[in-house]
């Protein structure tokens, strides 16, 4: 048996005797043509014949290294010419085999897909990272042609890394290194991650074997603990499902150890804290079931606020698309839930490759661009005569940031973001002036607000209004540090002069309350103490001298007999005191500080349909109303009253949010919460 230390993988690695020509037309047999496979046999028995002098180190024929890669292109349902190419693709490199040849025999696309694997023949004199850096310059050009290629030297090195251990230890420790900074990335920019949690985990077996052989131990010792609680929550959530006629297909979930070793030794978390976080995935047919599930798993549990992530309205820049939420499930332990389409999930779990599954090679090849753009870039400015050193660590810098998005400027210049960039962001990052009176954009057409997440390929035009007045509510969703910079030195600048401060100093100087209050307060200065009822900030106030709130403290407001609103701590005793009496309860009323963050609970009633809830979770984000919390309920004669608890940044914003609800089929009303409740 060849492939001694194998980490617990992804695939399960099927030993060399298993893999055979026979078994690969097998697995290709439903989806290609009685021609196809007589072309991948041809591919096979040249490549057997080029390598038949040839051996692995680990003594075995050549030929079932290629045969491997295959197999590995085959279980990502890539199509045949994929196969032929890894079948192929060491011939031009190791054997006699030239390229014209290979041309008149398989034609100029599997022949472009092998070249493009090739590596370039460099002399020995100009060092092997003048020979790294041109190999993968040559693959991230030809990937952008066609991306078969980078799957295929994706499989090859798959491969390699699993049969490693027959060489040096150095030789070990230089290939995995190489494996987990270039190529895991490159398999993620794919969304390949199928792929690259597999490479990942090797690499991290072969380069930290203690810190590997130790998350290994301690998983299998909490293995059965975990998987007892999984399967009983898997039951109770069937169980209602089927009541609903949902049909789904639900699956416990592990993180793979290089996840887990990221989180313990760069994020310094306990293996605890991560491993006792349950994880369940919902697979089902529709998008309309899936937010029926995401109803139903909300009403069985409650939600945890601002764990819910849309990423179905609103796809990662790779394509990921899934419904993501954490509730307390049983025994009070934190389940996180994954709800997606079977389709999405083989999306996320092959990436490009599931497009081309699909033969959806437009898409494809349109997704494919927008995620290499800046890898082309970088590749092309250094072809022009670069230094091999500053083009790999370039490349690596790119590649280390995990998820980036690249948009357009009207003009058609590039911009790459952190995934999660809003449309502030960008708009800070072009210019501080457009950020601090943005207004929103539009994006193919489309009008989008201000905290919209932008998405790779967007082409973005600001738009700006004189009436725009920059909040410090900003700061809750900017993205990038240099946005929350430049917002807070405008803060700065806007606070009161330096001649105000010393007269206030001088005022207030006997009771030392501007010395001691705390940092913080700077940018709460920004948030002026006017208090907010209704949108009405003009309203007669007086903040209680009983708990003499500070902005930013939570408040309510309390009408008095002399109908004065007199502004409270919300935990205030002496309000307590005072809201004894049920009379005076209803003298309450929920008032904010100007400025800050606004929250709304909204209630919403109608009839039952499918896809309501879908319509109405699709709506508030599009709405730019960012959903902290949601809960759904059906009763039995088909009635829907579903809360929601949203973010919104003014009134007029708000009654937005509102109007569009109310014109969604089948909602009968959109009631206001108090968003204490
Ligand atoms: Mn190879």
């Amino acid at each position: 048996m060849q492939l001694r230390f194998i980490p617990q993988t992804v695939f399960k690695p099927k030993s060399s005797q298993e893999q055979s020509l026979e078994n690969l037309l097998e697995k290709i047999q439903k989806k290609s043509s009685r021609a196809e496979r007589a072309l991948v046999r041809k591919a096979y028995y040249l490549a057997e014949d080029a390598h038949k002098f040839q051996k692995r180190l680990s003594g075995e024929p050549y030929i079932t290294h290629p045969l491997a890669v295959a197999h590995l292109l085959a279980d990502l349902d890539m199509d045949h010419e994929a196969i032929c190419a890894g079948l192929l693709h060491d011939v031009l490199e190791d054997t006699a085999i030239t390229r014209d040849y290979l041309e008149k025999e398989f034609g100029p696309t599997i022949t472009q897909i092998v070249d493009g694997v090739t590596k370039i023949s460099v002399l020995k004199s100009k060092g092997s990272e003048t020979a790294q850096a041109n190999n993968i310059r040559k693959i991230i050009l030809a990937t952008v042609q066609d991306a078969r290629v980078l799957i295929v030297k994706l499989a090859d090195k798959l491969h390699n890394l699993r049969t490693l251990s027959f060489h040096t230890p150095e030789k070990v420790k230089r290939i995995a290194q190489e494996a987990l900074e270039i190529y895991a990335p490159l398999a993620g920019r794919l969304g390949i991650y199928k792929i690259k949690a597999e490479m990942e985990d090797l690499c991290l077996y072969y380069l930290k074997p203690e810190e590997y052989q130790k998350i290994k131990a301690a998983i299998a010792e909490k293995k059965a603990n975990r998987d007892e609680r999984v399967n009983k929550i898997i039951e109770i959530l069937q169980d209602k499902l089927r009541e609903e006629k949902i049909k789904a297909k639900l699956e416990g979930r592990s993180k793979h150890f290089y996840s887990i070793y990221k989180k313990i030794y760069e994020q310094k978390k306990d293996l605890d804290e991560i491993y006792d976080l349950t994880g369940v995935r919902v697979l089902v047919d529709s998008v309309q079931d899936c937010y029926a599930v995401l109803g139903i798993v909300h009403t069985l549990w409650n939600p945890i606020p601002n764990r819910f992530k849309d990423y179905i309205s609103v796809p990662k820049s790779n394509g990921y698309q899934s419904l993501h939420t954490t509730v307390v499930g049983p025994e009070g332990k934190f389940l996180e839930v994954q709800i997606r389409t079977f389709r999405m999930h083989q999306i996320c779990e092959y990436g490009i490759a599931a497009h081309w599954a699909y033969k959806e090679k437009e898409n494809n090849l349109k997704s494919l661009q927008e995620q290499f753009r800046l890898l082309q870039n970088i590749a092309t400015v250094q072809e022009e005569g670069g230094d091999a050193h500053e083009f790999m660590e370039e490349l690596k810098t790119n590649l280390s940031v995990e998820d980036e998005v690249y948009v357009f400027s009207p003009k058609g210049e590039i911009f790459s973001l952190p995934a999660g960039s809003t449309v502030l962001d960008f708009a800070f990052r072009i210019h501080t002036e457009l950020g601090l009176k943005c207004a929103g954009a539009k994006v193919q057409d489309r009008l989008i607000s201000i905290r919209t997440p932008l998405k790779s390929g967007d082409q973005v035009t600001i738009l700006t209004s004189p009436h725009v007045q920059p909040s410090p509510n900003w700061l809750r969703f900017l993205k990038t540090p240099q946005a929350r910079a430049k917002l807070r030195a405008y803060f700065r600048r806007n606070e009161p002069t330096e001649a105000k401060i010393e007269e206030k100093k001088v005022e207030t100087k006997s009771t030392k309350t501007i010395e001691s209050l705390p940092r913080k307060s700077k940018i709460k200065k920004a948030c002026e103490p006017i208090v907010e009822f209704y949108g009405e900030t003009n309203l007669p106030h007086r903040l209680a001298r009983c708990c003499n709130p500070q902005p930013g403290d939570a408040i309510i407001g309390f009408i008095t007999r002399q109908h004065h609103l007199s502004v409270h701590k919300k935990h205030c005793p002496a309000l307590k005191a005072l809201t004894l009496s049920s009379e005076n309860i209803s003298r309450l009323v929920s008032v904010h500080w100007r400025g800050e963050n606004q929250e709304a609970v909204l209630l919403i009633e109608g009839e039952d349909r499918p896809q309501i809830y879908l319509d109405l979770v699709r709506t508030l984000a599009e709405a730019g109303a960012n959903i902290i919390e949601a809960k759904a309920e059906t009763s039995h004669d088909g009635k829907i009253s579903d809360t929601f608890r949203i973010e919104f940044d003014s009134e007029a914003h708000l009654e937005g949010i509102i109007v569009a609800l109310k014109q969604i089929p089948g909602v009968s009303a959109v009631k206001m919460l108090s968003p204490d409740a």
